[in-house]
């Protein structure tokens, strides 16, 4: 079966009314309603993120990464398949399981590692990037150039979900409420497995997870620790956790991060920001969120341009 035959007429989600993140646990729906026309898509100071959320297919072009995380696209990007034997893709309506082939055979690998070491019937699969990377309609500043992926902190079902589950069903909350620690009732050892798998590729450059994860993660690690030093605490990820590779060899056109500062990160010093009362209560702000266009298209790099406007490839 050729999974992107069937992603073709699903276009963005139908989370498209709430201009704020899309959550790992947000909702979408198996009749997402495409989105309509732009009046002006030649308007200079149109978001990048109303073309590239436009698309549906990826660019014909050789695969060849763009830019920066949260400042490119991607060519040529590979569609990871809905179902795979310890896989499945959640919230298809988004049309975001797209990324570069190293990613790929990253989650691919992951998953059946995960399936052998932690025992899970397999791994869930959050948002990649779009078919053409670049901004999004909702959420994620970075997942841009096919180089990032989100895992569900929830084991894969021993069974194939149906298109309905994949809009509806919420992945579990890891972290307990005083947010100072994960939830002991939810939290195994098959999420350190899973993390540190992850973790362990020598592609893998960055993993971000809640600072409570981390801390756990730091608590329970034996024998080689030096994976941790690539899991980095962020906000939110309390449900998915992040994969970031770095640069494929050879994408010249693709902008690296440095690598981590050396060390494991478990020192209380490294947790002293995450979790002092104004980190995890923050003071709600006052003004309503401004509704921002985002990055333009002339903010992108210039290659993103030829990106939108290739052809279709063929599936
Ligand atoms: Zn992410």
């Amino acid at each position: 079966m050729n999974s992107r035959l069937i992603l073709i007429p699903l276009l963005l989600s139908a989370i498209l009314a709430s201009a704020s993140a899309a959550l790992a646990q947000d909702k979408g729906s198996v009749d997402p309603k495409p989105l309509p026309p732009l009046a002006n898509p030649k308007d200079p100071k149109l978001g990048a993120k109303e073309l590239f959320g436009r698309k549906v297919l990826p660019a014909a072009m050789p695969t060849h990464v763009i830019g920066f995380y949260a400042k490119g696209c991607i060519a040529g990007a590979e569609a990871l398949p809905i179902n795979g034997d310890t896989w499945q893709v959640m919230r298809l309506s988004r049309n975001r399981n797209w990324a570069h082939p190293d990613m790929v055979a990253l989650l691919e690998r992951l998953s059946a590692k995960v399936h052998k070491e932690a025992g899970w019937p397999g791994i869930l699969i959050g948002d990649m990037s779009q078919p053409r990377g670049g901004p999004m309609i909702t959420g994620h500043a970075s997942h841009q150039v096919g180089l990032d992926a989100d895992v569900w902190l929830t084991p894969m079902p021993d069974r194939r979900l149906s298109r309905e589950e994949r809009e509806e069903v919420s992945a579990v909350m890891m972290v307990r409420a005083d947010r100072l620690d994960v939830d002991p009732a939810v939290w195994t050892p098959g999420h350190l497995i899973m993390i540190r798998a992850a973790a362990q590729e020598p592609s893998v450059q960055r993993i971000f997870v809640n600072a409570a994860i981390k801390k756990a993660l730091c608590r329970e690690a034996k024998g080689d620790r030096s994976w941790l030093g690539k899991i980095r605490p962020m906000y939110g990820h309390d449900y998915h956790f992040h994969i970031r590779i770095k640069c494929p060899p050879g994408s010249k056109e693709c902008e690296s991060q440095p690598d981590p500062e050396s060390g494991e990160g478990c020192s209380a010093a490294d947790f002293a920001f995450w979790f002092k009362d104004s980190t995890i209560h923050p003071k709600p702000s006052t003004e309503p969120p401004k509704p921002h266009p985002g990055i333009t298209l002339a903010q992108l790099p210039a290659a993103c341009r030829k990106v939108l406007a290739a052809p279709d490839a063929k599936q």
